[in-house]
C-alpha cells in the first residue's frame, strides 16, 4: 500500500478512537464538499479521500473533528 494513504488511515483510526468528539456523517459530507471547492484544497492524486488544506497545512483530518473549524475567517463551513 502507498505509504502516505497507509500514514492516513493510521492517524484517522488513532482519531477515530481517542477522545475527541468526531462529527456525524452528514457534517463530514457537507464539510468534506466545501473543502473540495476550496482555493485551498490540495488533493492527493492517488485517493481523493486524501487531502492537504494549505491554509492551515493539516492533512484532512480536522474536518472530522467536532471543534476545530476552517481557518478562514469567516469559517466555510456551516458547523
Ligand atoms: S479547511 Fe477551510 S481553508 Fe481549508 S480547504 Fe477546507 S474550506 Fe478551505
Amino acid at each position: 500500500m502507498d505509504i502516505v494513504i497507509e500514514q492516513y488511515l493510521y492517524e484517522k483510526k488513532k482519531i477515530l478512537s481517542s477522545n475527541l468528539k468526531i462529527v456525524d456523517n452528514a457534517t463530514y459530507n457537507d464539510r468534506f464538499s466545501i473543502c473540495k471547492l476550496c482555493n485551498f484544497y490540495e488533493k492527493y492524486e492517488d485517493n481523493p479521500e486524501i487531502f492537504r488544506c494549505t491554509k492551515c497545512g493539516c492533512a484532512g483530518f480536522n474536518i472530522m473533528i467536532q471543534n476545530y473549524q476552517c481557518p478562514l475567517k469567516p469559517s466555510k463551513w456551516k458547523k
